[in-house]
């Protein structure tokens, strides 16, 4: 049950493959289509085991009714602890889009950092917080079912989940699932709230985000490796199902303290920049009657250039890359048309504006990843690739 910021792209669920529920204090409620299936192993663990065990009285029906009330309330539960991050990251002055639930847990997706470490420190304890008051408030809802908590107290476990009723069971789980949560997510590993909480404390000493990042993503990435190793351990002495789920938890961690360190970096590297900044802007254009045998063998073998603008009459109307030709096999050798044949436009899908953001250039570049010309008033003026963005950021990076 881990949680994280927006800019963390990689690690996301996709919005792809999830739909809006619900808008809470105006932030969109998504739920991603693995949400499906973590909701079917908790409900089946509490009507299959937990519940039977804590009420060998009761029925199958009874069981799944209270495992689907007690599943459905554990989300809500969890929506409770994103929501508790995105209300102060809002005082905090940072947006959020939407709270995303999928099968590790919630995401409240931001549109920022935090500007200080008070305001990083707030936003990440907001949520454990969230969890511990529900922890306590079930906690106090099953001691005013119960009337006497001394009983529970001083008798074996079994015998007095027995006497709950099944309201009280369900609460007493609840407060239970939401100490864990909290607990879980208190652990220091960034980027999860007490990575986060860690970073905070970092930053304030320090005065050096990127600093505070790189140390809380390392002990983050660490705890991942800790996870995987209880994992190996529980499926060696034949706990399968626990074992694969904590390898798949520590993987996760893992990537997500990696990916986000990496982001942050780029992110750092590229704020303030245009693509005017970035584009190439040495290369060559070719005249559209140019034929496509001379083409291959004038311009694409004798370059690394790999998007030529194909100009008319001191206009440019479109552009080639090595890919527009088919490949290899297509008998280029002996093509007899001219490139316009095989030119795309420089329409919007097909270009880019110098004066989109770097940031920007290098999300859609990685959703397009080809070269792109970088069209002004109907001229190229520049081409950008992925991997020059990439190239950029590393000079820049051993610049600084
Ligand atoms: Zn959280």
């Amino acid at each position: 049950m881990t949680d994280e910021n927006s800019d963390f792209a990689q690690t996301s669920p996709s919005p792809l493959a999830s739909m809006t529920i619900a808008r809470v204090l105006g932030i969109d409620i998504r739920m991603h289509f693995s949400v499906v299936v973590i909701f079917a192993l908790i409900s089946t663990s509490l009507a299959a085991s937990i519940f039977p065990q804590w009420h060998p009285e009761w029925g199958t029906a009874q069981n799944w009714v209270a495992a689907v009330s007690a599943a459905i309330l554990f989300f809500i539960s969890l929506l409770t602890h994103e929501m508790a991050h995105s209300v102060v990251a809002r005082r905090c002055g940072i947006e959020i889009s939407a709270i995303t639930l999928f099968i590790f847990g919630g995401v409240a997706e931001m549109k920022g950092e935090p500007k200080s470490p008070r305001d990083e420190f707030l936003i990440a304890g907001a949520g454990p917080l969230a969890s511990f008051v529900l922890a306590l408030l079930f906690g106090i809802l099953v001691s005013l079912m119960v009337g006497d908590p001394q009983s529970l107290l001083n008798e074996e476990d079994s015998l007095n989940m027995a006497d709950l009723s099944v309201l009280a069971t369900i609460c007493m789980w609840l407060s239970s699932i939401n100490f864990m949560l909290a607990v879980f997510n208190l652990l220091p590993g960034f980027p999860m709230d007490g990575g986060r909480l860690f970073r905070a404390a970092i930053w304030w000493r320090t005065g050096n985000l990127m600093q505070a990042t790189q140390m809380a993503a390392q002990v983050g990435s660490g705890f991942g490796w800790v996870f995987i190793g209880i994992g190996a351990i529980q499926l060696f002495s034949g706990n399968t199902v626990n074992g694969l789920w904590l390898i798949l938890i520590g993987w996760f961690i893992r990537r997500l303290a990696l990916t986000s360190v990496a982001s942050m970096m780029l992110d750092q590297a590229l704020r303030g920049f245009d693509v005017r900044a970035i584009m190439r802007t040495r290369f060559d254009k070719v005249p559209a009657n140019t034929s496509t045998k001379q083409f291959i063998d004038d311009y694409l073998l004798r370059s690394t250039q790999q998007l030529w603008p194909v100009h008319a009459d001191d206009r440019d109307i479109g552009y080639v890359t090595a890919h527009s030709f088919g490949g290899e096999d297509s008998g280029l050798k002996e093509a007899t048309d001219n490139l316009d044949q095989h030119m795309h436009p420089l329409d919007q899908a097909h270009s880019i504006n110098p004066d989109l953001s770097a940031k920007e250039a290098f999300e859609r570049l990685a959703m397009y990843p080809f070269p792109l010309p970088v069209v002004e008033d109907g001229q190229v003026i520049g081409i950008i690739t992925h991997a020059d963005i990439i190239r950029w950021f590393a000079f820049h990076k051993i610049a600084t």
